[in-house]
């Protein structure tokens, strides 16, 4: 998809900032040039599509973090990949050491365990949990209630709403916790563009998702990819 038509879909569909973040960063580049008031940058550690494992071995990737943070603004770091003991891996490690030099926001898709051993090794930390971690809707408001550095991507959580109502028990969290959801529309596939105008959304005061009813709320995703319109 053609960067400016991209951005005249962010905007139709009503969003004001996206955090946007691409394999090699050219995506995200090629946005922020076409809308600086409207993107809003992270920087992913994978070099090319089809890094999502490979990323956490060698040792390359902090070397290469580091240099583009040199170069590039960004707020957060990922979309990255990683669960349970991945996150005890030297990469991952350094990983969140970086991003705590450089106060950027880890966007994780990734279970309990690894989100868990972030906060174990910055209490500091503030993380976007990538589709809400595929939990169930309890166990991501233990979460929330836990850790008051973490954020939810909803992107892909798709029983949030179904004909064109948000369903009760999400209603009531996005009212318990009103600036820790984010909107995602994990557009790493071309397809997913498809769906954002679908999405309602509203941000009066930070992100907050629209409690009016939703054409089939596609209460999906973004961040990095990150409007996470991400890779
Ligand atoms: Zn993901």
């Amino acid at each position: 998809m053609p960067p400016e038509k991209a951005i005249a879909t962010l905007r139709r569909a009503g969003i004001r900032h996206a955090v946007v973040s691409s394999a090699n960063d050219g995506g995200t580049l090629m946005l922020l040039r076409e809308a600086p008031e409207l993107v809003v940058p992270a920087l992913s550690p994978y070099r090319k599509l089809g890094e999502m494992k490979s990323w956490l071995t060698g040792d390359s990737v902090p070397a290469h973090v580091e240099a583009r943070l040199k170069k590039a603004r960004c707020v957060a770091l990922g979309e990255f990949h990683a669960y349970g003991a991945e996150a005890e891996l030297p990469v991952f490690k350094r990983v969140v050491e970086i991003a705590r030099e450089h106060r950027l926001y880890l966007n994780a898709d990734s279970d309990r365990g690894a989100v868990e051993r972030i906060f174990e090794q910055d209490p500091d930390a503030r993380v976007i949990w990538a589709h809400a971690g595929l939990e169930p809707l309890d166990r991501v408001l233990a979460m929330l209630r836990k850790h008051t550095n973490l954020w939810i991507d909803l992107a892909v959580r798709r029983q949030i709403a179904s004909n064109g109502e948000v369903h009760p028990d999400w209603r009531a969290a996005f009212e318990e916790f009103p600036d820790r959801f984010i909107v995602g529309t994990d557009s790493f596939s071309v397809a997913r563009w498809h769906e954002v105008e679908g999405m309602q959304i509203r941000c009066a005061s930070g992100c907050r998702i629209c409690r009016r009813r939703s054409p089939s709320a596609s209460l999906a995703r973004t961040p990095q990819h990150c409007s996470s319109s991400k890779r």
